[in-house]
């Protein structure tokens, strides 16, 4: 295959990612977003094994046959709950791509193309350094998030004083190391550049707490994408390159608007120790015990349902455990047939991961237009009926507007406190994920169902019957 032709491939490749990227901005269109995707990224693959530079077939053969093993095992088992710590280990796999392929070209640099040891060109010298430091990054900040999201490592965060001195000291130490590097070719500035970028990942993420998971993982997903950049520049790779960035800036875009969506500065996160204080009181004036709840059962749930004009059905984190997304579907039909308005609201980090409710619901079939996005919906909470939280906590919690103490002070909510009467669907008064009580409980207007959430809708549907 000619150099020309195989740039027209990659070419036909990043206009895929770029139509998979915009077809997956939204639900409607992700199916075909995702089609691009993968077409994208077959010709990417095919046009890469045919290159004329491929001088043996074995060893990639041996990287598709493990690594694609290993990778559709993990889909095949992987549960939708764990995806956000899968999408933070496969973040790790790229950062240490990076930090390999820099090695490597360091190692032998005539193979790359790119001049002899000790006469390596400057530019390739930079782009190693660079991609070695990111890619390092990644890999360390990875892995903590990977721990905690994943329960090995506490989700408080772990801050100490001067942390912040220590981590400029250590950016400052790599960005020394580099010019060094670039200056002298030296192998032990190299390795102890990533060896300083390593311990500098370890210490960015492991002071971020529970709440600010989310734009984390969005910001490692960005981090890895320039990697990814990174090693196209040292192999001249065009198609890594394009990708790279665009993987990169969606993944910056995405942190930018999560941010946003949570009301956390992208500073604050990142310079860590905002999260969460696991055990804080999030603004419950007095523990579970001293205050009464209302608890409901699923016969009652039913005929508050039934009985409402609107309802809106908030669905988190619980809900996805529970899998409780059919049964949930089962029961909103059964209610539109009885001419009750029914709407679903979407918190943007409701659930493990963004997007992760419209997964689910899109996955039962829920029609996208009775959808609807936390600004589209919460101005209707005050004109609702019955809010029905299903497997939510902290996306309603109000202390995120009235307790400065609390970890999630800040994040928007869903007002579903403003419903005439609010269904609160879990097993237990237990806190969610930012681990602080939920003032709501206890309102006048709110009743507990007990339960789980899946069983709890069956039972729902049953009653309705
Ligand atoms: P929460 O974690 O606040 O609450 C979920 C609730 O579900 C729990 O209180 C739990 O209560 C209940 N639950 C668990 N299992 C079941 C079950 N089988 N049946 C019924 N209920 C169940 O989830 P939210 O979706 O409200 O909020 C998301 C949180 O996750 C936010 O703090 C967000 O910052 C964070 N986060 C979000 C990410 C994202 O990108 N979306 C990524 C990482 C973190 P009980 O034990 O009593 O049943």
């Amino acid at each position: 295959m000619s150099a020309s032709f195989s740039s027209f491939l990659y070419l036909i490749s990043a206009i895929c990612f770029i139509l998979a990227l915009k077809g997956l901005s939204s639900a409607k269109t992700s199916r075909a977003g995702n089609m691009y995707g993968m077409v994208g990224m077959a010709v990417a693959i095919l046009t890469t094994i045919l290159s004329p530079s491929v001088a043996s077939y074995s060893y990639i053969l041996l990287g598709l046959v493990v690594g694609g093993g290993v990778g559709f095992v993990i889909a095949k088992r992987i549960q939708m709950t764990a995806l956000p710590q899968l999408v933070a280990g496969f973040h790790s796999f790229v950062g240490l791509a990076a930090v390999f392929v820099a090695a490597s070209a360091l190692l032998s640099p005539a193979a790359f193309g790119i001049g002899i040891e000790g006469a390596v060109h400057t530019s390739s010298l930079i782009e190693m350094g660079l991609g070695s430091a990111i890619g390092a990054i990644t890999f360390s900040g990875s892995l903590i998030a990977f721990g905690k999201l994943q329960g090995l490592i506490g989700g408080k965060p772990l801050s100490f004083k001067g942390q912040h001195q220590l981590n400029a000291i250590l950016g400052g130490l790599i960005i020394l190391l580099i010019a060094g590097f670039v200056g002298s070719q030296s192998h032990f500035m190299f390795w102890a550049l990533t060896f300083v970028a390593l311990a500098l990942g370890f210490l960015l993420i492991l002071p971020i707490g529970g709440a600010d998971m989310p734009v984390v993982v969005s910001m490692l997903n960005s981090y890895s994408g320039w990697a990814a950049a990174g090693i196209g520049f040292t192999l001249n790779n065009h198609l890594l390159i394009i990708t790279g960035a665009l993987v990169g800036a969606s993944g910056a875009i995405l942190s930018y608007i999560m941010c946003k969506g949570m009301n956390r500065s992208i500073v604050s996160v990142i310079l860590g120790g905002f999260g969460a204080e696991a055990t804080a009181s999030g603004g419950a004036s007095a523990s579970h015990e001293d205050r009464p709840v209302k608890v409901s059962g699923s016969e009652d749930a039913a005929f508050m349902l039934s009985n409402a004009r609107s309802v809106v059905i908030v669905p988190g984190y619980g809900m996805a455990v529970a899998q409780a997304q059919h049964a949930l579907r089962e029961m909103a039909d059964m209610l539109k047939k009885a001419g009750v308005k029914v709407r679903y609201a979407i918190h943007p980090v409701a659930g493990r991961m963004p997007g992760h409710m419209n997964v689910l619901l899109a996955e039962a079939n829920v029609p996208y237009d009775d959808v609807l996005e936390l600004e589209d919906i919460n101005s209707d909470f005050g004109t609702t009926d019955v809010a029905f939280v299903i497997g939510a906590n902290d996306i309603t919690n109000p202390a995120a507007k009235t307790d400065k103490s609390s970890p999630i002070y800040g994040m928007p909510i869903l007002d579903v406190e403003k419903a005439k009467t609010v269904l609160f669907v879990k097993r237990s008064l237990a806190s969610g994920y930012a681990g602080v009580d939920n003032d709501l409980f206890y309102r006048d207007n709110t009743f507990m169902v007990l339960g789980d959430a899946k069983k709890v809708c069956e039972e729902i549907v049953k009653s309705m019957d």
